[in-house]
């Protein structure tokens, strides 16, 4: 405990010393690549610090960009960040799914070609699993790859690919065997955006442009040096990567709203007695942050409860279900405390905190589809976690 004591003090000292005070709480990000370069220096001297230090995936082997930080060591890491309100420095797809993924499954070349790279920001990856007819049962995907000597020939397309047009690689679910039933005839292959027959087309939404695009692949050339596992084994490694993608999106680490809920509250409701006026927005509103409150515990201590910190299962669509749900329930109350200021897109009749306050309640419900929607998990918990029958 005392070791871990040392660490702390020494990382809070790291940490002021190398994160600079006008970027805390700024929000700022960087998901690799040179598509969408980090444009604030002060952000780009926290980011390249992180590098030097390992910290920008610090779980990591030190050959592959890590820290070698102990689970209990990555959590007093982000506390201290946290505390600080120092930006996460990497995120995206690249630190929180493949990356993962490829230190348990991939081959040492794949590990040696990519993991760096992605440590230290120069790539930026994208998920090349949804199609058209494949969404929640994703192992009807049609994108095909042939064989053709030491390579496949990709043909197909994918949707819903979030940053497709930002992105230099995908990892990519084709089915190499469609005589196979639906879950054995596929492959998880990775291959750069700019190869030659890849095309991206953004999505356009109602609400404006969207990270979302349509992805298509027109003979697309992919060395089979780049299949993660055995051919036809796919979905396995694809299963693996969606718990990543879940933990990332509700696990204990997962980004977490600063809950100002009841302060919300307060300000447009108003006060009686120093209570929030309305006694059942006050009575939901509580039963709210505490189920957060639970839920943050919960996911310590089955962080904690492990020692090799394999909190990555099945349980983790629990957790995905959970916080997604949670937190639109969180939004739900904000917007029924802000009452007709909530009601913003745009314009000078809404403060920007307010018009924040709505996008986030519209994007939110997003989350609880993405990586799998919130019917799907809970058929998860219901076949894996609870063993119920099918
Ligand atoms: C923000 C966001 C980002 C995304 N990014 C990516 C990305 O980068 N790459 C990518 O490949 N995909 C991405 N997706 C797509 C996402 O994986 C799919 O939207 C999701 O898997 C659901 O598939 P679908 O949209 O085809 O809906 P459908 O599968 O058509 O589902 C429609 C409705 O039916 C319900 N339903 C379906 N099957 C069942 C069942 N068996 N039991 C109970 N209910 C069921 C669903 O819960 C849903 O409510 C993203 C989605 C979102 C929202």
């Amino acid at each position: 405990m005392a070791t871990l004591e040392t660490f702390r003090t020494e990382t809070r000292a790291w940490l002021q010393d190398n994160c600079p005070e006008v970027i805390r709480g700024s929000g700022l990000s960087f998901a690799g690549g040179d598509k969408e370069p980090i444009q604030n220096e002060d952000f780009k001297s926290w980011f390249d610090a992180c590098v030097s230090r390992g910290y920008t995936v610090p779980s990591w082997p030190r050959e592959y960009g890590g820290a070698e930080l102990s689970p209990a060591e990555v959590k007093v890491l982000h506390e201290e960040m946290r505390a600080m309100r120092a930006p996460q420095p990497l995120v995206g797809m690249g630190y929180s799914m493949i990356g993962p993924t490829l230190l348990e499954m991939g081959d040492d070349e794949q590990k040696a070609r990519h993991l760096l790279r992605i440590a230290r920001g120069e790539t930026r990856w994208c998920q090349g699993y949804s199609e058209p007819g494949a969404g929640s049962d994703l192992a009807a995907l049609q994108t095909r790859a042939v064989s053709d000597g030491d390579s496949y020939v990709v043909n197909g397309s994918k949707i819903w690919t979030s940053g497709a047009d930002k992105a230099d690689w995908i990892f990519c679910l084709v089915r190499t065997d469609p005589k196979a039933s639906k879950h054995e005839g596929i492959s998880f292959v990775l291959f750069p955006m700019d190869a030659s027959g890849v095309t991206v087309k953004p999505i356009v939404l109602i609400a404006g442009t969207s990270p979302f695009c349509e992805t298509f692949f027109d003979d697309v050339k992919v060395p089979k040096s780049e299949r993660v596992g055995p051919e036809n084994r796919g979905w396995a490694i694809a299963k693996r990567l969606l718990q990543h993608e879940r933990f990332s999106i509700g696990g204990p680490s997962a980004p977490s709203k600063a809950n100002k809920l009841s302060s919300i509250a307060k300000q447009y409701v108003g006060e009686l007695d120093g209570k929030l006026a309305d006694a059942h927005l006050r009575d939901d509103i509580l039963k709210n942050e505490m189920s957060a409150r639970a839920f943050k515990l919960t996911t310590q201590r089955s962080a904690q409860e492990n020692a090799k910190g394999e909190s990555i299962t099945f349980a983790t669509s629990m957790f995905k279900y959970y916080s997604t749900e949670l937190t639109c329930e969180e939004d739900e109350l904000k917007l029924k405390a802000m009452g007709t200021q909530s009601l913003g897109w745009e314009g000078e009749n809404f403060s920007r905190r307010e018009i924040a306050i709505t996008r986030s309640w519209l994007f939110d419900k997003a989350l609880t589809i993405a990586g799998g929607s919130s019917e799907v998990q809970l058929n998860i918990i219901a076949k894996r976690v609870l063993s119920l029958p099918d």
